[in-house]
């Protein structure tokens, strides 16, 4: 079997034109412009990219994006003070502060700081709690694009066995509790793995769906999985440069020998990393559509 591959850049693509046509009749019915405040201290060029990427893609569909840039020894007061600035602006309907933040500021308090009702990244603990109990709130970005690559190339969840690789804040834990909720593209049995996981190879293979969240590359390898099993891929690794210096990319899949026996299955880049950015376009005008009581 040679997997179907998903390219997470076509669906990413499709979706930002439905969320287009929703924005601009928002626009056209209500007088609303989502709003989307990202924030990023100091000069780490992936962060910068992975910002300017956000911005791009706002202006594309719609949203108006505002992109503040702080010096990296900006205090952690001055933060605080710019967070609850955006929390008392109508205009602005999404805080988004780019992580990682230089060692001097505490992440948590500045995460715990956004409104809830503008966290459009999902990382406020009051959304956990929400996303938990299966309330309505802002799912985690990169979980959610997950679920959509998987309902979107009609992989059945339900009854699924599912391992997820990885149990980090941002994505395997987040994904581990939506692949088990009671819900569409949910209702799977879980098995979650991570680095004091006594025989990784052996629980792979029994699942259906493999979501590798690791940060190690080409780490899933063929003899770790069954044949037709579906793989999300969501790591990102760096692994070398091109002679123009540009990152050569690799996901925590061996994409080349794992596709052979997989049914689908979603390459890096390319995959999992467009549908990102995507949900937190979503997440914003979900907020935009919040804050006017239309949902
Ligand atoms: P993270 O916070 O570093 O977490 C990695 C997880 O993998 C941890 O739970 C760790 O286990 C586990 N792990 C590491 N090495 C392992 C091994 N050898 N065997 C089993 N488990 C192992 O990473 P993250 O933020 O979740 O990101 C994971 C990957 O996804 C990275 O490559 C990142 O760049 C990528 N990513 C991509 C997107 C996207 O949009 N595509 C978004 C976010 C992240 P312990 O808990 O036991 O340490």
């Amino acid at each position: 079997m040679t997997a179907k591959i998903i390219s997470g850049t076509e669906v990413a693509k499709q979706i930002r034109e439905e969320l287009k046509v929703e924005i601009a009749e928002l626009k056209e019915k209500h007088n609303i412009i989502p709003g989307l405040v990202t924030i990023l201290v100091g000069e780490d060029p992936a962060s910068q990219s992975y910002v300017a990427a956000k911005n791009k893609t706002a202006h594309a569909i719609g949203i108006h994006s505002e992109q503040i840039t702080l010096d990296a020894d900006t205090p952690e007061d001055e933060l605080l003070e710019l967070v609850r600035k955006y929390n008392s602006d109508d205009s602005c309907n999404g805080i988004l502060v780019q992580l990682p933040l230089p060692k001097h500021i505490n992440e948590g308090l500045i995460l715990n700081e956004i409104n809830p009702d503008k966290d459009v990244d999902g990382f406020h603990p009051v959304n956990i709690g929400r996303m938990v109990l299966g309330e309505k709130c802002f799912l985690p970005c990169t979980p959610h694009g997950v679920l959509e690559l998987l309902a979107r190339s009609g992989v059945e969840t339900s009854g699924a066995e599912v391992v997820i690789i990885g149990r980090s804040n941002i994505v395997g834990k987040p994904m581990a509790n939506l692949m088990m909720q009671k819900r569409e593209s949910g209702n799977a049995t879980v098995t979650v793995c991570h680095t004091r996981t006594k025989d990784m190879a052996a629980h792979c293979r029994r699942a259906d769906i493999i979501i590798a969240a690791v940060g190690v590359p080409k780490m899933v390898t063929a003899d770790m999985v069954k044949d037709g099993v579906a793989i999300m891929d969501v790591g990102v690794n760096r692994i070398g440069k091109t002679e123009s210096g540009k990152a050569i990319l690799a996901g925590d899949v061996d994409f080349d020998a794992v596709k052979e026996k997989a049914s689908v299955i979603t390459p890096v880049p390319g995959g999992v990393g467009p549908m990102t950015i995507t949900m937190l376009m979503k997440n914003t005008l979900q907020s935009a559509k919040m804050a006017a009581g239309l949902i």
